[in-house]
């Protein structure tokens, strides 16, 4: 397979991960970065041994050759850089979320699709192996058709010392963490038609609300609950670990803190570990997260060489997106939101 040219834009936080997760995929490179912060352009560039570093996005699509660009910026510039690889005709990774609003969500979608631009959102908590092998035991039927799930985060780890931006934000927690696991619950049980939210604020010091419970009915029939607080503290802290109960009409599967997988089903009750690997690079306990880096990478690259859409594409993600977006406006109104009349 002929090595893809690829190029980073923002160098922050998360983007270190992206970084790590390119040198370990074959068939793709890094060629050339950019962050309109230069400090933060000479950091990542050393640290990866990158030469070619822009403060201008524009400018690096002028100058490069690229066979993709992985935007890793904060929400307000998905859209302009976006759109900006549309015109360049270059294929597009954009980190969640997606948008500020739905409305731009879309609207990035339509410019890709005209253009014929693959876009695919770094959705990538469904790409985390515990997560996956959830998804195996209810493709194998060991536990029939699900009825209910839950899918749970609960922490009180202090992600604002990594990211101060998000105690700044009018909305927090389901915009930056509620939209993995709402993800999560689509790729598990489904699309969903209804959700019902209520929303909580418990630390003062922050702007956005911290806890957030949603009731969800899917098209399959199917109802779930995912909850998710980053005010509840622990015996032991269980972040960044996603939770999963889900009863089927013949048995039930739990993820449980510590990775513990027990099934039980028409073969009977299986327990197994499935911790996700620490990769060379990687640091506990982000290491979950930044496995799934590499396989969202990995899935990235398997579809431009085959031209299949990915699993998380743009329009996979609208869908997505119009989960959180229906959940602030339940959680304003106290009323459940179909999520059809979004879309
Ligand atoms: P950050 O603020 O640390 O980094 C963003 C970088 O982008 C900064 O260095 C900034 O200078 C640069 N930047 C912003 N606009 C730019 C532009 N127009 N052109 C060039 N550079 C620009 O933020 P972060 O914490 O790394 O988060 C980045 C994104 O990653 C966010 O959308 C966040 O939600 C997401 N994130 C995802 C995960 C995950 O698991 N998928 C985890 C953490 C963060």
């Amino acid at each position: 397979m002929a090595t893809l040219s690829g190029a980073l834009i923002g160098c922050g936080f998360f983007a270190v991960n992206q970084m790590h997760g390119w040198r370990d995929i074959v068939g793709a490179s890094i060629v050339a970065i950019c962050d309109r912060d230069p400090e933060r352009l000479k950091i990542v560039g050393d640290q990866f041994g990158i030469a070619k570093r822009y403060t201008d996005a524009a400018e690096m699509f002028a100058s490069e050759k690229l066979d993709f660009v992985d935007i890793a910026t904060t929400v307000v510039s998905h859209r302009p850089l976006v759109e900006l690889a549309t015109a360049n005709r270059v294929p597009a990774i954009c980190q969640k979320p997606f948008a500020p609003t739905l409305a731009d969500a879309k609207a990035m979608v339509e410019a890709c699709i005209e253009a014929g631009v693959p876009l695919m959102v770094h959705e990538n908590f469904r790409w985390q192996s515990p997560i996956q092998a959830v998804r195996a035991v209810l493709d194998s039927g060991e536990i029939g058709t699900p009825f209910f799930g839950r899918i749970s985060f609960r922490s009180a780890y202090d992600v604002f010392s990594g990211q101060p931006y998000l105690a700044t934000g009018k909305r927090f927690i389901i915009e930056d963490l509620g939209i993995h696991v709402l993800d999560i619950a689509r790729f598990l049980l489904g699309d969903v038609s209804t959700i019902t939210t209520r929303t909580a604020r418990i630390n003062p010091a922050i702007a956005g609300e911290d806890v957030a419970t949603m009731l969800m009915d899917h098209d399959s029939g199917a109802t779930s609950v995912v909850d998710c607080s980053y005010a509840t503290k622990l015996a032991t802290e269980p972040f960044p670990e996603t939770l999963i109960e889900i009863d089927g009409d013949a048995g039930t599967v739990r993820l449980a803190q510590g990775y513990r997988l027990t099934v039980t089903g028409k073969s009977g009750t299986a327990v197994s570990d499935v911790s996700p690997p620490l990769l060379p690079w990687a640091s506990r306990p982000w290491h979950n997260i930044q496995e799934s880096v590499v396989a969202i990478q990995k899935h990235w690259v398997e579809c431009l060489a085959k031209g299949t859409e990915p699993a998380t594409s743009g329009a996979d993600n609208l869908k997505t997106f119009a989960l959180v977006e229906a959940a602030y406006a339940g959680a304003a109104s106290r009323q459940p939101v179909q999520i059809d009349a979004l879309l």
